[in-house]
Formats: structure tokens, sequence, C-alpha cells
């Protein structure tokens, strides 16, 4: 399996849009865009997202039309393929989604349906994947924009640009141009034979254990930023360091970079507050460990039960939803 393969298996990395860089830049195109009588319109509160009797809230053109007020529209792009290939994709956001939705409320499709708003984390198992990747784009583009308002050179306001993917300085004399910031993290699996080390914070759920993983310093090599945060957490030094996939990860506006690592040694040191407990375990450790309701891994959303499912069906040919009693977490896309 390459790189890409390994990645797309991660929660939100299947984007079915194209963001269209180029065509956005013009502007005949994007306006038409705007006016596309296929366009549909992801609602979002902020960091959540907007529910319609507990389904997510997409709005069609018609649907759009009807609303009075609205703050801001970004383009996330167009579909790349399937039924929906060519048409466009709106993120909206509402500060106030009783009044900002009211009018929708006298249409047919919306009578004596209730609104409300989840956490996209709560939600992301009953989405299909692709949906889930455009959801973690909108919340990922909304946060930047709801975060960054001012100039950081002058202090002016800023204007979206392309379509709410730059912004820029509305002061003339100024104009710098904004682009969203991204902070990337790594995440590492460490191994010493067929042991794997897992870790827990004090804040986490209670018996949750997962693999390590730290934010990258200004002027740092990925591979530097995995053997220092190791180092820095458990005091292990570690080689043998090898990428193994990446996820965009909104919550609120991170980059996971996964990689898998080996040391030489099982003396672990809690050098910092962070983590609280490190263990080292077999396969057939964690499982029993596992079923006896002593360990609980993290949530398959995230890269870090890719890094440990991974590991634990080399070890033993069978994967952690196959000894684990719970749902998969995702339904394939229609
Ligand atoms: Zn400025």
């Amino acid at each position: 399996m390459d790189d890409l393969r390994r990645s797309m298996l991660n929660t939100y990395t299947a984007q079915p849009l194209d963001r269209v860089s180029h065509g956005r830049q013009n502007t005949a195109w994007l306006g038409a865009q705007y006016q596309h009588p296929q366009a549909s319109y992801l609602v979002l509160n902020d960091q959540d997202v907007v529910t319609v009797d507990e389904q997510v809230l997409a709005l069609n053109q018609n649907q759009f039309q009807l609303l009075k007020r609205v703050q801001a529209v970004s383009l996330l792009g167009i579909h790349k393929a399937g039924k929906d290939k060519g048409s466009p994709v709106f993120v909206l956001n509402v500060a106030d989604v009783e009044t900002e939705l009211a009018a929708l409320k006298n249409t047919p499709d919306f009578q004596s349906k209730t609104l409300g708003v989840i956490s996209l984390r709560e939600i992301s198992h009953q989405l299909g994947v692709n949906t889930a990747a455009m959801y973690s784009y909108a919340k990922l583009l909304n946060h930047w924009q709801l975060t960054t308002r001012f100039c950081v050179a002058c202090g002016s306001g800023l204007t979206h640009q392309q379509g709410g993917l730059s912004q820029q300085c509305s002061n003339e004399e100024c104009a710098r141009i904004e682009f969203p910031r991204i902070n990337p993290a790594v995440i590492m699996r460490i191994t010493n034979g067929d042991k794997i080390l897992l870790a827990r914070q004090e804040s986490w759920p209670e018996r949750r254990f997962s693999v390590l993983a730290g934010f990258v310093e200004l002027g740092e090599p990925l591979e530097s930023a995995v053997q220092r945060e190791v180092m820095e957490e458990v005091g292990l030094a570690v080689d043998n360091i090898q990428y193994h996939s990446s996820q965009p990860w909104p919550y609120p506006n991170s980059y996971m970079l996964g990689y898998t690592a080996e040391a030489s040694t099982f003396d672990v040191e809690l050098e910092q507050d962070d983590i609280t407990q490190a263990v080292w375990l077999t396969a057939e450790e964690l499982r029993e460990k596992n079923l006896a309701g002593e360990i609980l891994t993290p949530p398959n959303l995230s890269i870090s039960y890719r890094l440990i499912d991974d590991w634990f069906e080399q070890q033993t040919g069978v994967t952690l939803a196959s000894i684990q009693p719970e749902e998969p977490w995702f339904v394939a896309e229609e």
C-alpha cells in the first residue's frame, strides 16, 4: 500500500471536492458558481454543524436564496465526480441559527422540523467518508475566517478573496494577503520488539490510552520533532523513523503527520506533567486489557487509532474492530 492509499483510510481525507485554485481567480467564473442552480451550502454555526431533525443541513440554491441576512459564504470547491460532478459546494456560517434560518421554517421542506447544532466530532461517524471530509474542510475554513479578521501587519480589517480561500487587508497601502494557517503535529507509534508504547494524559477520558503526539516547532524537520517529542514526553531515544500517513484534524486546525519509530530500551521516564502513565504492551496484552475494559483505545476517527490498529493487525492478523464490540464509526458513502 502506498502513502496516498494509506492516508485515504484516515477519516477526513477522502475529499470529493476540487478546490479549483486557478479557476477561482477568474471573477466571472467565480460569480457564476454563486448562481449555480445545483449549488449546495453546508451550514455551520461557528465550529459546530447545523442539523435539521438531527441530520446535517445542506441547503440547495432555492433554499439559500430565501435567506435574508447572510454573514459569510465561501466556495469550498466543485464536485470532482459522481452524480454531482461540476456542482459547487459552499460553506455558510450562521451566528444565530434560529434567526438567520427563520425564512426556511415557512417552507414545506422545513415545516415541523427541528433545527439544531452538533459538534463534527459527534456526528462524523454518521457521515459517509466523502461528506465527513467536506465538513472537515468547511470547519477548518470557517475557523480560520472567524479567528483571522484583522491584518497582522497594520491591524486593518480583512476582506475575503478567491471565494474565501484567502483574505486581503482592506488598507490599500498595505494590501497584505493572508492565507489559512495549518498547525502541523507529529503523532508516532513507538514499538520495541513485539511491544507497543501506549500513554495517557490526565485530561483524557478514564482508561483511554493512545500514542504520543506533539506540535512541530519552527525550523524543525518532522523526524526530529518525532525524536524530540518522544524524549520530552517519555525519556526514550528512538530511531528507524518512518512516515505512516497524514490526516487533516479540524479540532480546531491541526495537521497530523503519522510516523512509526523504534526504541531500543523499555526505560520510560515521565518528564512532563501531561503524560501521567505509559505502558508497554504486546498485542495479546492489549487485547486482554481492552476486552477487560482496563485500556480503551482512541476513537477510530483519529489517526492514533489507525497507528495502533495497523500494528495490531500486523501482530495478530486481525483488526481491533474485530475484537471490539462497538459498531464501526463509518458507513460507506452511497
Ligand atoms: Zn494591512
